[in-house]
């Protein structure tokens, strides 16, 4: 299920009978003094493989590359900040890859999630559809599936993503080290509600997350297979 740890004939193996990838984006970022700054990775990393176990297929490493981070916009550092250009780019050229390997559905899940980081990541996924009518490309927030069902998730080191890292990693988090009384988003660089975090609100939210995806991760692939052009248009691509 991990693509860099699998051998070439455990990815063949997949590429015959569930030809569908997944690839994690995420960011190096502030997120309150209790949290580790790859959170937005981690935990979608770790719903990544949840839902992976669903639905087959693979699971790319992830990928720490973010714009729009707290460092430019709040001044907050343990923070990396890379270009527009950059991340639409490198989701490009992934989805190229992928193409090129053999994958018929390819679904990106975004941990990080600034309304102009996710424009770049589509404007990715555009600079590849607008090449390549398959294979079938989908992008969503991690906390998109819980919302289909109005389970709100997503936030900045708040409720939601401080109880999804407790569910997954809970090592990693401690609520002691934030100070004591209300917390302001402006001075502490989180969601106010961290506070309020929960082991069990974190699973949860990573429950909804893969019942919510799961049908429609499976459905996007079966679509995929069924209308997989038999004839290359070009010679080269579909
Ligand atoms: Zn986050």
């Amino acid at each position: 299920m991990k693509y860099e740890e699998m051998n070439p004939r455990e990815i063949d193996d997949v590429l015959k009978t569930r030809p569908l990838a997944y690839l994690v984006w995420g960011a190096h970022e502030w997120h309150g003094v209790h949290n580790p700054v790859g959170l937005d990775t981690l935990k979608a990393y770790h719903m990544t493989l949840d839902l992976c176990r669903a639905t087959g297929g693979v699971v790319l490493p992830p990928v720490y590359c973010g714009f729009q981070t707290m460092k430019p916009w709040m001044g907050f550092h343990h923070t990396l900040e890379f270009s527009k250009e950059l991340v639409t780019q490198y989701v490009f050229e992934h989805l190229e890859n992928l193409y090129d390997e053999g994958f018929k559905a390819i679904v990106i899940v975004m941990g990080h999630y600034g309304a102009r980081h996710v424009e770049a990541v589509n404007a990715g996924v555009a600079r590849f559809t607008e090449r390549h009518r398959y294979p079938k490309v989908l992008a969503i927030r991690d906390f998109d599936p819980a919302g289909w069902v109005n389970v709100k998730g997503g936030d900045h080191g708040g409720k939601n993503e401080t109880s999804l890292m407790m569910h997954y990693r809970e090592d990693l988090v401690d609520l002691s080290r934030l100070p004591p009384g209300e917390l302001v988003h402006g001075r502490d660089g989180i969601s106010p509600n961290a506070k309020e975090s929960s082991t069990e609100h974190g699973a949860m939210l990573a429950r909804v997350f893969v019942e919510q995806a799961a049908p429609k991760i499976r459905e996007l692939l079966e679509t995929a297979l069924k209308e997989w052009p038999t004839e290359k248009a070009d010679g080269r691509g579909f």
